[in-house]
């Protein structure tokens, strides 16, 4: 029998009211039960909200020193469990424990970032330009914030976005992903275990089609800062404007790298790698596209393809495999649909195709289509998956117009040791993030994190922007 997990609502674990709970497979082995978590209807969501509203009062007058120590309490708990939560991290998600454990460091360093960050975003003060007065802008929180998250970075994502809007003074109502709801339990528990005052943060498990609407809908919640497909963010988007509530969305996207002739093709077959197969191309900013330059699409492929078929695919626990699973049975079937339609459309496989363990769990080859071309779907439509589709193209001109060729806008990248190349690429490029040299998934926290186009809107997390969308601006006159 598996364990079932509670919601965490006002600094208590509690069943839902309608009383039904739901699994939550590793997808290493089909069929399996990890452990159970609440089916939460829309009274445990409103119960939540109520909660995070009335705590709301006294944590926004808690000084900010205080929040701080409780989010440094937090990281330090979570650094202690890292381990711990890098295990629930691969069983529940399918990455590789070494993707799991960069994952748990990536969120230590951005919550790092906010916490020292925080104190310094405060106060811009001045003398009034007509008067005798003293001006300056002062920080509210909003209030009560959502916080909506994916399966693909389950504990990350959530701390990029909770704790920014903690330390400057909101409270929070999170939903999981309902595939990966072990993390975010395991993230409540450590707040708990921090001290955070009953109510300031709250976790409710569930669908998103049933509590997902009742936390974007309900006039109390101020802003939504939410992380997942465009198809859900715009749903989001429209229903939230109705109270003209504030959001944050970080989408999908269908990220190109573009190789040029005078590039390292050793380095950037090393990009194509990591940024296209880490997390078993579940990234939002993995790299989807490939654009070769003519000259060297040859070597490129043949590299390639050699790196591809010598990849480990296996149970994401063991520390000889490469690359896990995907995340679930509905990714599984999208991806190897999205393959065969690839296949159907005239793309060539020269990567991929069967998996020996795919009985096992949802194991799917790195694949590589050539011979792409813009009206294909594989190069058109985010497949999240371990799937890239090359292209080849005669001019840097081409390749800008080919990487813009798309309804997204999220991550790029150009390999070049040519200067003027990297700087038109930098400025024609219609993309949140720009690398030179660097693989479509990297980023720092200092530096803010968002997508153009159809993969985002609001203000980017990270950096200043990650603070900033938390709080209302108050301009203040003083005549003493
Ligand atoms: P998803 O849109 O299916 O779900 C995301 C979250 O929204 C989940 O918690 C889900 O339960 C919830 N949800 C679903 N329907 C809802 C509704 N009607 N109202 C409110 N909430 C609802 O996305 P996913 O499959 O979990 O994640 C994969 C997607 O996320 C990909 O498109 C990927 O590119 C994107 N992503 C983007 C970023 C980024 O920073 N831009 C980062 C990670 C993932």
């Amino acid at each position: 029998m598996s364990d079932t997990h509670l919601n965490f609502i006002a600094g208590e674990w509690k069943p839902s009211r309608g009383g039904t709970t739901f699994g939550d497979e590793n997808p290493a082995r089909r069929g399996s039960d990890l452990c159970r978590f609440q089916a939460s209807t829309a009274e445990d969501m409103d119960e939540a909200i109520t909660a995070a509203n009335e705590a709301f009062r006294a944590w926004r007058r808690t000084p900010l020193a205080d929040r701080q120590h409780y989010i440094s309490e937090f990281l330090k708990l979570l650094q202690k469990s890292s381990e711990e939560l890098a295990a629930i991290v691969t069983q529940e998600n399918g990455k590789t424990i070494r993707e799991s454990r960069a994952e748990v460091g990536s969120a230590l360093v951005e919550g790092n970032y906010h916490l020292n960050q925080v104190a310094a975003f405060y106060g811009h003060t001045g003398p009034g330009a007509f008067q005798d007065i003293t001006t300056w802008v002062q920080y509210q929180p909003l209030g009560v914030v959502g916080v909506i998250s994916p399966w693909n970075f389950p504990m990350n994502v959530m701390c990029r976005k909770t704790l920014p809007a903690l330390l400057t003074g909101n409270t929070v109502v999170f939903k999981p992903a309902t595939f990966t709801p072990w993390s975010g339990v395991f993230m409540a528990r450590l707040f708990e275990q921090a001290g955070l005052p009953a109510g300031v943060f709250n976790c409710v498990t569930g669908l998103g089609s049933s509590i997902g609407n009742v936390i974007v809908q309900d006039p109390r919640v101020r802003a939504i800062s939410f992380t997942g497909s465009t198809e859900v963010g715009k749903k989001i988007q429209v229903k939230a404007a109705a109270n003209l509530t504030r959001t944050q969305l970080e989408l999908g996207g269908k990220n190109a790298l573009i190789v040029m002739d005078d590039a390292s093709i050793d380095k950037a077959v090393d990009a194509a790698m990591t940024a296209g197969f880490a997390c078993a191309g579940q990234w939002c900013t993995s790299t989807s596209r490939i654009l070769l330059h003519h000259a060297i699409a040859q070597p490129f492929i043949e590299k390639l393809v050699a790196r591809c078929e010598k990849m480990v695919v296996d149970d994401g626990s063991r520390e000889a495999t490469d690359m896990g699973p995907v995340a679930g049975p509905q990714q599984y079937e999208d991806i190897c649909a999205a393959i065969q339609k690839a296949r159907a459309e005239g793309a060539r496989m020269i990567a991929g195709g069967d998996t020996p363990n795919a009985a096992q769990g949802y194991f799917i080859r790195p694949t590589v289509f050539a011979g792409v071309t813009p009206g294909m779907s594989v190069f058109q439509e985010e497949i999240f998956g371990p799937v890239l589709a090359v292209s080849a193209f005669g001019t840097l001109d081409e390749a800008l117009e080919l990487a813009n060729h798309s309804i997204y806008g999220l991550s790029s990248a150009i390999f070049t040791r040519d200067l003027a190349n990297a700087k038109a690429y930098i400025d024609a490029i219609e993309a949140g993030l720009a690398h030179v040299n660097i693989h479509t998934g990297y980023k720092e926290p200092s530096m803010p994190f968002g997508g153009v186009k159809q993969s985002g809107s609001g203000l980017p997390e990270n950096s200043e922007s990650g603070l900033e969308f938390f709080i209302d601006r108050k301009a203040i006159y003083l005549r003493s």
